[in-house]
């Protein structure tokens, strides 16, 4: 890990515009002190997004998520701690020091960049050859064939890898790169006799790029018959297969504009697509969409319209592809093309981004998807074909998100495997109760499971303390009276505990300066910022008095005094001396005090001042 110094972190910091960097993925409007708007890591009708322009800290009253400024970024940008510094570093034209760290810190982050420094020397050096080489001309013919333009070409680096075994190992050595730069950038192939040859050789290039638009590898294609058609570049320390999204880098903007992104197979469907006007696209890496590319994706946008070929490899990719996104709550659609063409071919034949985006208004739900799947694989015609779609679209009809688009897809299928109403009825019927997450119509759902166990103990006990320490804040001069009573035994996680110790220190110190960094760091050192961040935006939001205050710290110590009591009673059992026993006593009855100090709080009438 590149260690960047102290002081360059804290002038990103300040230099950075929360509100901006937020403004990119949202609209924010503001509210107070504070700015609030959509959510932008989960999908929502109402704001319940909020942001801290002072603190640069945010957090979202829906789903949970929050942090400070770095976090932030991480999480939308899909970078490490570094990496978000560095972004915004780029951004706000900041130059940063690195720490003379490790040995070995430094090995590793020169490594890195003379990599990069390589892929960039043969990305360029590919795209020369593809636009210049008399050699490329057949590759050149080929994009002209597929009705590619230059400038979407040159917009997404294409190039061209010439036929001879060395001819970018000879370049990149002329640019004093060695062949073990090359083997670990993943350019050559280890030879007989230790001497390495090019990997791709007479292929079109395609760069695989970073969200930052970094080449990281390669997909190379043939255009002849050689075998593979496609050939990528293999695991590196830079290049990870199973993360790869072609197009992400060029797709952000647009997709988050358009809160969507389409998901084709093919490097050309992008090319073709974004040439018609439609920016928000990527290709998926064959056809296997894994769990780290939805999740890159997931970051841009929450709306995926999947457009895969309807041939079984197809259909079996997006039927895993939305299995695995419902898992992760993303929104999927199926996008079919017609006639079996593919989006590339599609777009060009004429129908250009207009009915690209026709076809994508008639996207198929996930629940129509199964459906016209289950119809497809089984032979209609034959009573025991429709008994065994029938069979199978049971348990597909049980996912249905509302009831109303159960009963659509009810009358058609009803309608193609010639069933009467009766079964229809009965269809309806059965299959309700495995409702698997979906709703199941008008039928009373059982009520959730009652006590909720540990982690629901856990939920109410990180409520009642961030709410607790968010008082302290808005209070301060009464939240410094009670929190000198109170340690970290009082907080059930170490996401409040850590909360805890930067109020703390806050309300010590007084000063606005100090406050600014210590959370920012606190956020920043591990994953303990959310805590925080909820603590500080609630803080300006929500409304305090001093009574509330000591409410919420007498609840506090409530909550701290059942965990040890609830604690004692079972080591009691086992305790011969029987001092636990005695203590248990002791701490019951400090345990009435509290409750009924809380039973006589006084009723808050006039609200103090914040
Ligand atoms: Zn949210």
């Amino acid at each position: 890990m590149p260690l960047i110094a102290r002081a360059s972190i804290d002038q990103v910091q300040a230099a950075a515009d929360m509100v901006e960097i937020v403004g990119q993925y949202t609209e924010l409007r503001k509210a107070g002190a504070n700015y609030s708007g959509r959510c932008p890591f989960h999908e929502e009708r109402t704001p319940s997004f909020s942001v801290n322009p002072a603190e640069k800290l945010y957090y979202c009253f829906g789903c949970g998520a929050g942090g400070n400024l770095f976090g932030f970024v991480q999480a939308k940008e899909n970078l490490d701690f570094a990496g978000a510094v560095e972004y915004l570093a780029d951004r706000y034209g900041i130059e940063l020091e690195y720490e003379e760290s490790s040995a070995r810190g430094d090995a590793e982050r020169h490594r890195r960049e003379r990599l990069r420094a390589l892929l960039e020397q043969a990305t360029a050096y590919y795209e020369r050859v593809l636009h210049d080489a008399g050699a490329a001309a057949p590759a050149r013919e080929y994009l002209k064939q597929r009705g590619l333009g230059d400038d979407v070409c040159r917009q997404f680096r294409l190039g061209f890898s010439l036929a001879g075994w060395d001819k970018l190992r000879e370049a990149a050595r002329a640019k004093k790169f060695s062949d073990q730069d090359l083997l670990d950038a993943g350019l050559v192939v280890p030879g007989k006799g230790g001497r390495p040859y090019d990997r791709f050789r007479g292929r079109i290039m395609f760069p695989l790029a970073d969200d930052r638009g970094r080449t990281l590898g390669f997909g190379a294609r043939t255009m002849g018959d050689e075998k593979p058609k496609y050939l990528n570049s293999p695991e590196t320390p830079l290049y990870h297969k199973s993360e790869a999204v072609f197009g992400l880098h060029a797709a952000k903007a647009a997709a988050g504009r358009e809160d969507r992104v389409y998901v084709v197979e093919g490097y050309t469907d992008v090319l073709a697509l974004v040439q018609a006007g439609v920016h928000n696209v990527v290709a998926s890496m064959g056809t296997a969409l894994t769990e780290q590319q939805l999740k890159r994706l997931a970051r841009v946008t929450r709306n995926l319209y999947l457009c895969f070929d309807a041939d079984a490899a197809g259909l079996g990719a997006m039927s895993r592809a939305l299995t695995l996104g419902r898992k992760m709550g993303l929104s999927l659609h199926v996008v079919r093309v017609p006639d079996g063409l593919d989006p590339a071919d599609y777009v060009l034949s004429g129908a250009g981004g207009e009915g690209f985006r026709a076809l994508a208004a008639d996207a198929q739900t996930l629940l129509q998807f199964h459906v016209r799947l289950a119809l497809a694989t089984h032979d209609l015609d034959k009573p025991d074909g429709r008994a065994r779609a029938f069979a199978q679209l049971k348990g597909v009809l049980s996912k249905a998100a509302t009831p109303i688009e159960r009963d659509e897809e009810l009358r058609h299928v009803a309608d193609r495997l010639q069933l009467s109403a009766e079964s229809v009825r009965y269809l309806l019927a059965g299959s309700g109760r495995s409702a698997e997450g979906g709703d199941a119509a008008g039928e009373g759902r059982s009520q959730p499971p009652q006590g909720g166990g540990a982690a629901a103990a856990v939920g109410g006990a990180h409520e009642l303390e961030v709410r607790f320490l968010a008082g302290c804040l808005a209070q301060p001069q009464k939240g410094r009276v009670v929190l000198a009573a109170v340690d970290e035994s009082f907080f059930a996680t170490t996401e409040t505990r850590a909360a805890l110790r930067v109020v703390k220190a806050r309300l010590e110190r007084e000063g606005a300066g100090n406050t600014l960094q210590t959370a920012a760091k606190a956020a920043e050192e591990d994953d303990d910022g959310e805590a925080l961040a909820e603590v500080v935006v609630r803080a300006g939001r929500e409304r305090f008095t001093a009574t509330v205050v000591d409410e919420l710290f007498l609840r506090l110590q409530e909550a701290h005094v059942s965990r040890l009591i609830a604690r004692l009673k079972v080591t009691a059992q086992t305790d011969e001396s029987g001092k636990q026993g005695a203590e248990l006593i002791r701490l019951q009855a400090v345990r009435r005090t509290v409750r009924e100090a809380i039973r006589t709080i006084p009723v808050d009438e006039e609200p103090d001042e914040g």
